[in-house]
């Protein structure tokens, strides 16, 4: 079949998906909403309606738990082997990459972010994710334990500790990376044995819907995968609150971060948070700035600035700092901005006229703070929902745009005169997601990286991620870690046995 071809079959085949209402996953059967309520889905490119997507609300949640129960007590799904349970992950993996095409192709028009992108980045990292987590369901191992009780002297005992599937599992994310974050959540959650509730963001539902039309064929069983669409403060605050939940993991912001602790207080289920930051990259006068120029536009302007991690917060050593910023604005003006379905396109419309109208506001706050706008500054047209890649200057540390998430494609500049002077102002912030330092010293980099309050570090590179590595937050931006090893203990509980041996 030619690339044309190609893209005419999948083109038809998005269409039809788009055509239909979609339905949620419940117990392995397409359902409609209990209340028979749909919503809709735009396309932020144009602001035109999508699809129509079944709203899941209380009840709807209710029978989802109630299917992610009787799978975890009672299904097969715990009873096969570690073996086969990495095995239905793997194939989940094997089959998503197949649809690339179409997960890349829903992605872009339900998301906004370029077909280059979702193609290159957002389904192959989601198939990777998989595939990494299916090697551990094997690996999930406990510890024999040497004991010492004082007050049975003589006795022998064998300990060791088995770690077990926490149970049933809400899982809530958001809009910007809706496939991988389906799939960082997903993942570890599968390969520990655990049964799954997952509320994708309103704003763009569609990928995980796809996804869940592959997880019977992975041969993963009905019942454990159950995924219900729906808005925030009806679908994802009863599964926060629902008390047959064991744990609930969220992806979004800090401000529903806090509910989602408080919903979790009920029957104190477990919770891990993945929030927001402000994070800050820090660019020195001996850094290679051909890379670090570049880079650091990189670290604001991919995804549209629409990363909890991106280098929102520049930090430029004073010699370099007029060099680094008028590049990084000379970056700017060169996007080009457009649909993301343009090959041309290099950023797309963010993802909706709400986050549209907040990124703008941020923009007049911090002109009228005194602000200077090096590049950008402005929305562009009045067609979906597009915004110029900003660079701000002359910023002072209490305003707002240097001190809340803006969450789209503003940096602001500040410049430093000594290396001594950055530590201090880089952790000044609520936050504690990630952070970028661009030098040729690697002692410098390694010392500044150890005393960074923040969960990934990453030196002269940006954005870096792997599904081996740990991402999380200090501070504000979160509880616990997702991918890696730490995210598996996370979906776990901790049996310790304790044997006799007389
Ligand atoms: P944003 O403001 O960027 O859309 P949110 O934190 O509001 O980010 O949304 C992230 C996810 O949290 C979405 O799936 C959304 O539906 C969900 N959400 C929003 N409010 C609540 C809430 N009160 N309880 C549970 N989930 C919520």
């Amino acid at each position: 079949m030619s690339t044309a071809q190609r893209e005419i079959s999948t083109e038809q085949q998005v269409q039809t998906f788009l055509a239909e209402p979609r339905k949620m996953l419940i117990n392995g059967q397409w359902v409609d909403s209990a209340s028979g309520k749909t919503f809709q889905t735009f396309n932020p490119a144009t602001g035109s309606i999508l699809a129509e997507v079944a709203e899941g609300d209380r009840e709807d949640i209710n029978r989802a738990v109630a299917a992610a129960r009787a799978a975890f007590d009672g299904g097969p799904w715990r009873r096969m082997t570690p073996s086969e349970r990495g095995r239905a992950i793997w194939k989940l993996a094997d089959l998503i990459e197949q649809h690339t095409e179409e997960f890349a192709l829903l992605e872009t028009l339900d998301n906004g972010k370029p077909l280059t992108i979702s193609r290159a980045a957002d389904v192959p990292l989601a198939v990777d994710l998989f595939r990494y987590m299916a090697g551990w369901a094997t690996k999930v191992e406990g510890q024999t334990i040497p004991i010492s009780v004082p007050y049975t002297p003589g006795a022998q005992y064998l300990a060791y500790t088995i770690r077990e599937p926490i149970g049933v599992v809400g899982q809530i994310i958001p809009w910007n990376f809706p496939l991988l974050m389906a799939a960082w959540k997903l993942g570890p959650a599968l390969a520990t044995g655990c049964t799954i509730v997952l509320k994708p963001a309103e704003q763009t539902p569609l990928t995980a819907l796809k996804l869940g039309e592959l997880i019977a064929e992975a041969g993963i069983p009905d019942g454990v995968v159950n995924i219900v669409p729906g808005f925030g403060e009806t679908a994802g605050a009863s599964l926060a609150a629902h008390p047959d939940v064991d744990k609930v993991a969220f992806t979004g912001s800090t401000e529903v971060g806090r509910l989602i602790v408080q919903a979790a207080a009920g029957n104190l289920k477990k919770v891990t948070l993945e929030l927001g930051g402000k994070s800050p990259n820090v660019v020195f006068k001996d850094a290679n700035l051909e890379r670090a120029i570049p880079g650091a536009a990189s670290a604001i302007f991919f995804n549209h600035g629409q990363c909890c991690c991106a280098g929102s917060r520049l930090y430029v050593e004073q010699s370099v700092f007029d060099q680094v910023t008028e590049g990084i604005a000379e970056q700017a003006q060169k996007i080009k901005v457009g649909s993301g379905l343009d090959p041309a396109t290099q950023m797309g419309p963010l993802v909706s006229d709400e986050q549209l109208n907040r990124v703008c506001g941020y923009l007049e706050s911090g002109v009228a703070e005194g602000a200077r706008t090096l590049a950008g500054g402005k929305k562009i047209g009045d067609a979906g929902y597009f915004v110029e890649p900003t660079v701000l200057v002359d910023t002072q540390p209490q305003m707002k745009v240097v001190r809340e998430e803006i969450f789209g494609p503003v940096v602001v500049a500040t410049p430093f005169k000594e290396p001594e002077e950055v530590l201090p102002v880089a952790n000044d912030t609520i936050y504690g997601l990630a952070a970028g330092i661009w030098t040729r010293d690697i002692g410098k980099a390694h010392r500044l990286a150890n005393e960074l309050r923040a969960g990934t570090v990453w030196i002269n590179c940006y954005n870096i991620f792997d599904a081996a590595m740990p991402f999380g937050g200090y501070k504000q931006s979160g509880w616990g870690r997702e991918m890696g090893k730490e995210a598996l203990e996370l979906y776990t509980e901790v049996k310790a046995v304790c044997a006799n041996l007389e």
